[in-house]
């Protein structure tokens, strides 16, 4: 097994819970990833507001490997799900402010060498 990514640890630190059956209310947006996000779930080529990893009736179609932004919709109490679903003890807001800095920081730096190499 390959060794996880620092941004993969995180995902590590995010609490999980199931949906409300069926729903995809939180996959009606634009995704935020970072390149090696995008590279994990091939690439996200929106053509609307809807997430294009999102299959009708399916669900998400790389949810094993989805960003970090998708885990933590209703995971922490600063992203609450509109139809009271999450987990038990979701993140705090200090919990998620201090993941959002460090994964926000590695997104730069993974699209500032990506943009070097791609020169
Ligand atoms: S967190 Fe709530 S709104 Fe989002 S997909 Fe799950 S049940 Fe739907
Ligand atoms: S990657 Fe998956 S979980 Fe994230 S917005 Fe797209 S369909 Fe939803």
């Amino acid at each position: 097994m390959m060794k996880k990514t620092p941004i993969q640890e995180f995902y590590e630190r995010i609490p999980t819970f199931p949906c409300k059956e069926g729903c995809t209310r939180c996959c009606d947006n634009w995704v935020q990833f970072a390149p090696e996000e995008e590279a994990r779930c091939g690439g996200f080529a929106f053509d609307g507001p809807l997430c294009p990893k999102l299959k009708n009736g399916k669900g998400c179609t790389v949810y094993e490997d989805r960003p970090l932004i998708c885990r933590l919709f209703a995971s922490s109490v600063l992203m609450p799900c509109p139809y009271g679903y999450g987990p038990k003890e979701p993140l705090s807001e200090e919990e998620t402010h201090a993941i959002l800095k460090e994964y926000l920081k590695l997104k730069r730096e993974q699209e500032e060498a990506y943009g070097k190499n791609n020169l």
